[in-house]
This record gives structure tokens, C-alpha cells and sequence, in this order.
């Protein structure tokens, strides 16, 4: 399984995943594999180990220990207790999460979006399940739950018009220039590695609110008062960090309006034109930004760097995101309102395939882009911890579209590992 941190250009190791995997297929139909290596193999063919979340690893691997011939009881007793005390920990920001979530759901009255809260908490804790990260993790979830309403309301409520003045709004906003004799300023330029002057999104334009359509002003005001918290919480290098996702949220928004357009005058883009945008429209370039929030230590100048330009990296994590979310709405059937026509549709009309083969040339696409991730985790062994970060992005999508299909819209399949994580106690 080693053989999945493949790079580009590297046939023998493609070769050694398709010799393992034919091997692996062949001792799973004979029958008669015995726990735990039959549990073993059933997960590696159903996803690599290292693009496995390692919590529900954790889970399987202590559960295989204790079938192990001289296995250390203590050893595993300490593991299991000290996973069902952190349960306690996550369940209780669950737990405040979802009353914040509620109270906004209530306040902004747009019942067309999605109700995801455990889903949006999940999402973020595959990206840090770190006890400690409890800031970072809390300013995710609460940032995805709000992006997902937005995208809701691009593709499935308002008009063209509507999505225009939405757009507009969200882009206003005061820069300020931050004068150079400003306390602290050249320790900012460091930190951020800019040149002077520096220009700040310093606020969102809150009159802006006059150009809204009624039932999203509330919205709107929930996006401003949440992002002035977000940096209130945070220290100072955090809050040029906080300044550079409110970036990326306005960009997020110009994208989705920009698939509004096309949607709008049944423009048929081609597939590389499609890509180009849904990538970015996949929310991915602004997930990326956030894992660098709350976690200064590990954060330098060149790991900020790493995660919030469009490099490789955040361009590879955006497409795996964007075909397998158009994969699972393709095999699901499932469109909505205002959603251009996806990645799967688009190949099949360029290159008259049936969905099946666009799908199994998409499915390569995306084995490409891990070996683009694989690559820049190579080559930046310095940054580790802020590549691992992104990495643990690209991860969360196998987690939520197992199976081909969507589980943070359809969530019936993370119910169970709902319950492992967060509620139910390893029984010791
Ligand atoms: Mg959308």
C-alpha cells in the first residue's frame, strides 16, 4: 500500500498497485480469510491507507490488536481510554457547534439550505482532529456550514438578478492601506512576506446590505458578524490569516456566480473551460486558506503560502473534490435548480462516451492529481505539518464520497461513524 504515495512518471509502482490489488481480489474471492486480515483487505481495496482517515484507522487497528497473539493489554487499555475521553471533548463541541448552527438555521430563514451541522463539524474534524486545535476546528466548521448556504442559495433559489446582487455585495468592502508606521506593521510584512504598502480587506461594506434581496440580508449580516468574531479570537498574525479567507470567500462567491451565468445562458462550456472554473468553484482554494488559522507555531511564511495561492497542491485537492462530488451527483441523478452542467456531463458531450467511460477517465484524472499531491508532500519536506494539513483536505472527500456517493448531503452512511466517534465509548 506503500506504493499509493506514487509521484508522476512512476510505472513500477502503478504496477505493483495493480499486481497487489489483483492479489488481494483473488485472496478475498477464495474465501475463507480470517479477521483480522480479511477486515484488513476489504479496506485497503476499498481505499488506500494513506488516503484513509486515520480516526476511523484508529478505531479498526485497536479493535485488530486485541486479536493479536501477545498483544499489550495495558498498552491497548490506555489507547482505548484515552479515545473515549477525548469523545467526551469533541462531543461537547459538537454539541455547542450545533446550538450555534441552530440559532443561525433559525435567524437567517433560508430552508432551501442545506441543515448539516454534524456534517459540517465532521467535515472539519477530519481535517484536524488534534485535541488542542479546538479554534481552528470551530472556525472550519462554522465557515463550511456558511459557504454551503451561500452555494445553496446560488444553485437552487435565487434568480439570475438576485445571484448578481448577492455577488455584488459580498465583493464590497473597505481596503484599507495599513500605513507603514503602524505598530507592528514590518513584523506583518515578515510574517506575510509582503511588500509595503499593504492593502487590507479591512471590513465587509454593511450599507452594501441596501443591495440585497430581502430574504438574504440576514444571511448576509450572519457572514459579517461571524468573520468580525473570527478575528477577535484569533492573535495578530491570525487575523491578516482570517483577512486573506474573507479574500477567498468573495473569490468563492464570484465563482459561483460565474457558474450562475453560465447556467443562466445555457453556455456549454468545454471540458478543460469546466474544470478550470469548478475547480475553484469547489470551495477547495478557501478550505485550503483556513487550515492555516489558529495554529501559529506551525504555520510559517512559506506554509501560509503553500496553502492559500492556487498552486498544485490546493489546484489537486479542488479537482479531486469537484469530480467526485460531480461523480456522486451524476450516479445520484441529482441536480439543482441553477447547477452547470457537471464535470461527467461535459466529458461525455465533448468526447460522445457514455457516462461510464467519462466516469473511468475521470477516475485516472484523479489518480493523477493524488500523485500531484503525493509530489508537493516530496518536495516540501520542510512544511510538513501545513502539506499534511491540505493533505488531510484531500482526504476528507474519499471519507465523504464514499461509494460514489454523497454523504454530507445524504448522510445515512455516516451515522455509524457518527456514533464510534463521538458517542459511543470502546468498550474496555
Ligand atoms: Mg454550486
Amino acid at each position: 500500500m506503500a506504493a499509493h504515495l506514487l509521484i508522476h512518471d512512476e510505472p513500477e509502482l502503478e504496477e505493483a498497485i495493480s499486481l497487489a490489488r489483483h492479489h488481494l481480489e483473488l485472496m478475498r474471492g477464495g474465501g475463507g480469510l480470517k479477521p483480522p486480515l480479511a477486515g484488513q483487505i476489504n479496506r485497503a481495496l476499498d481505499l488506500p491507507l494513506p488516503r484513509a482517515y486515520k480516526r476511523i484507522e484508529t478505531l479498526h487497528y485497536m479493535l485488530e490488536y486485541g486479536q493479536e497473539e501477545g498483544h499489550n493489554v495495558d498498552l491497548l487499555d490506555l489507547a482505548k481510554l484515552e479515545f473515549n475521553l477525548l469523545q467526551h471533548v469533541h462531543l461537547k463541541e459538537l454539541r455547542n457547534f450545533s446550538q450555534w448552527w441552530k440559532n443561525i438555521y433559525g435567524y437567517v430563514q433560508l430552508s432551501y439550505a442545506r441543515d448539516r451541522a454534524v456534517e459540517s463539524y465532521l467535515w472539519s474534524y477530519v481535517v484536524f482532529y488534534e485535541k488542542d486545535l479546538v479554534l481552528s476546528r470551530m472556525i472550519f466548521a462554522k465557515i463550511f456550514a456558511l459557504l454551503v448556504t451561500m452555494d445553496d442559495t446560488y444553485d437552487d433559489y435565487a434568480t439570475i438578478e438576485e445571484s448578481r446582487k448577492l455577488n455584488e455585495a459580498i465583493q464590497s468592502g473597505r481596503y484599507n492601506l495599513i500605513p507603514p508606521y503602524q505598530t507592528n506593521v514590518l513584523m506583518l510584512a515578515k510574517v506575510i512576506s509582503c511588500k509595503l504598502p499593504i492593502f487590507l480587506l479591512d471590513r465587509w461594506d454593511e450599507s452594501a446590505i441596501s443591495l440585497l434581496p430581502e430574504y438574504t440580508t440576514k444571511f448576509y449580516n450572519t457572514l459579517l458578524n461571524n468573520f468580525k468574531e473570527f478575528e477577535a479570537q484569533v492573535d495578530f498574525s491570525g487575523q491578516y490569516r482570517v483577512l486573506r479567507i474573507k479574500k477567498e470567500f468573495q473569490k468563492l462567491s464570484a465563482y459561483y456566480l460565474q457558474e450562475a451565468e453560465w447556467s443562466h445562458q445555457n453556455y456549454k462550456p468545454s471540458f478543460k473551460e469546466h474544470v478550470a472554473l469548478s475547480t475553484l468553484s469547489s470551495s477547495m482554494p478557501l478550505l485550503c486558506a483556513i487550515t492555516t488559522v489558529g495554529q501559529d507555531d506551525v504555520v510559517t511564511r512559506e506554509a501560509f503560502e503553500l496553502a492559500t495561492q492556487h498552486n498544485s497542491a490546493v489546484l489537486a485537492c479542488g479537482k479531486i473534490l469537484r469530480f467526485m462530488n460531480d461523480i456522486a451527483a451524476f450516479k445520484s441523478g441529482r441536480k439543482n435548480k441553477g447547477d452547470a452542467t457537471s464535470t461527467v456531463e461535459c466529458y461525455m458531450n465533448e468526447h460522445k462516451v457514455t457516462g461510464e467511460e467519462a466516469i473511468a477517465r475521470i477516475d485516472s484524472i484523479i489518480e493523477d492529481e493524488w500523485k500531484t499531491l503525493n509530489e508537493v508532500r516530496c518536495e516540501h519536506p520542510q512544511l510538513l505539518p501545513a502539506v499534511q494539513r491540505v493533505m488531510n483536505l484531500a482526504i476528507s472527500v474519499p471519507f465523504f464520497y464514499n461509494k460514489r456517493s454523497d454523504s454530507y448531503t445524504s448522510s445515512k452512511y455516516l451515522h455509524k461513524i457518527v456514533e464510534c466517534l463521538f458517542v459511543t465509548p470502546i468498550p474496555i
